[in-house]
């Protein structure tokens, strides 16, 4: 069933592409327990495995409420939820923003914590601070190439160190007017964490999960075997590269999700809080990593940083690995990856080590 709203306007197209091929040697004890729902802004597809039909549905129906549970925290623009009438934390903190501050969730705490580590550790990279460079540049509506002295403007209010978040009392205050959070690039990685826990509380030990390209595969496929997902090409609707995983989270960042053309020029919606313009040392970035809030942060982050600083990042990173496809089609893979990594010869790309 298709079910949400449709926030920014456009059907997005699917970062990753799973294969998840009927079971051949399913054990016949396994049920297959499938969804998809639009929220976030994108297509949400879980699927889990399990012996009986009432924990299936359950487990279906605690993850999708994960997704919509955080989706009523995060969203920027709906002052209706889908779960509650009430704001979102988001659209409370900035509207309040240089005024006064605002009691959030524990979840947005996590979020800002999470988001705030590696924003330091990326020197700035990623920044939730970002939304009035994403406004300016039309990413709710409007969209439209901005004159430099609006960006340098705009600039002047991002700044994640300014962020005052008071743990103990829960709650946050962005200190000047007309600052505002968007957590477009966390929001869906938290909530893929969040429904993976819904589902191992429930006792499923098979399933997998695909939010607009955040993937997480819980245990193997049913038959044992790894899950299979693909990544697709940046440029095509081809498969570039298969990743064989389990309990891993494989997430993609990619200059083709949201994004319009000018003279020719791509204007795409992950940008350079350095700059307040699009990041472009990259077309696509993946991070196959234990956490698919860290591997959302991370995909943006390393679009942001390039391969050079950012594959310096992720070697001191634990468990962390990472895909990187430049502009001119050279696939930078993290060498630890070989194992489990398969690029399809497809197109003209290129793999490398590194
Ligand atoms: P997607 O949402 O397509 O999966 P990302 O995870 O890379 O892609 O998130 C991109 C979103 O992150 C943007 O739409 C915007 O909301 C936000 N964003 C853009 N640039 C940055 C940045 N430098 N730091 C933090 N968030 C960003
Ligand atoms: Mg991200």
């Amino acid at each position: 069933m298709l079910r949400g709203h449709f926030k920014y306007g456009s059907i997005l197209t699917l970062l990753l592409v799973l294969y998840c091929t009927a079971c051949e040697r399913k054990p016949t004890e396994l049920q297959e327990f499938s969804g998809e729902r639009f929220i976030m802004g994108t297509l949400v597809s879980i699927t889990v495995y399990c012996e009986d039909e009432h924990q299936g549905k359950k487990a279906l129906d605690e993850a999708f409420s994960s997704f919509e549970r955080i989706d009523d925290l995060t969203d920027k623009f709906n002052d209706q939820g889908i779960t509650t009438p009430l704001s979102s934390d988001v659209i409370k903190v900035n509207k309040n923003a240089g005024i006064s501050p605002v009691r959030v969730s524990d979840d947005t705490l996590n979020i800002l914590e999470r988001s705030t580590y590696f924003s330091e550790l990326s020197g700035g990279a990623f920044d939730v601070t970002i939304g009035p460079i994403m406004d300016l540049w039309g990413f709710g509506n409007n969209k439209h190439v901005p004159e430099q002295e609006e960006i340098n403007e705009a600039l002047t209010l991002v700044d994640y160190g300014k962020i005052k978040i008071d743990y103990d009392q829960g709650t946050v205050l962005l200190p000047s007017p007309g600052m505002c959070l968007d957590l477009g690039g966390i929001a869906k990685g938290y909530a893929t964490d969040q429904a993976v826990s819904a589902l191992r509380k429930l006792g499923i030990k098979h399933a997998i999960i695909n939010a607009g390209g955040n993937v997480y595969a819980l245990g193997t496929k049913s038959d044992g075997s790894l899950w299979r997902v693909g990544i697709r090409d940046p440029r095509g609707d081809g498969i570039i590269a298969i990743i064989l995983v389990q309990d891993t989270a494989v997430v993609t960042s990619g200059d083709y999700e949201r994004y319009f053309t000018r003279g020719g020029v791509r204007y795409h919606h992950i940008l350079d809080p350095a700059t307040g313009r699009q990041a472009r040392d990259a077309t696509q970035v993946t991070i196959v990593g234990d956490s698919a809030t860290d591997a959302d942060i991370l995909s943006t982050a390393l679009f942001v940083l390039g391969p050079e600083k950012g594959f310096d990042m992720v070697t001191t990173l634990e468990n962390t690995e990472v895909v990187f496809v430049r502009p001119n089609k050279q696939i930078l893979y993290s060498d630890t990856l070989t194992k489990n990594f398969t690029f399809i010869g497809y197109g003209d790309y290129q793999p490398v080590a590194k």
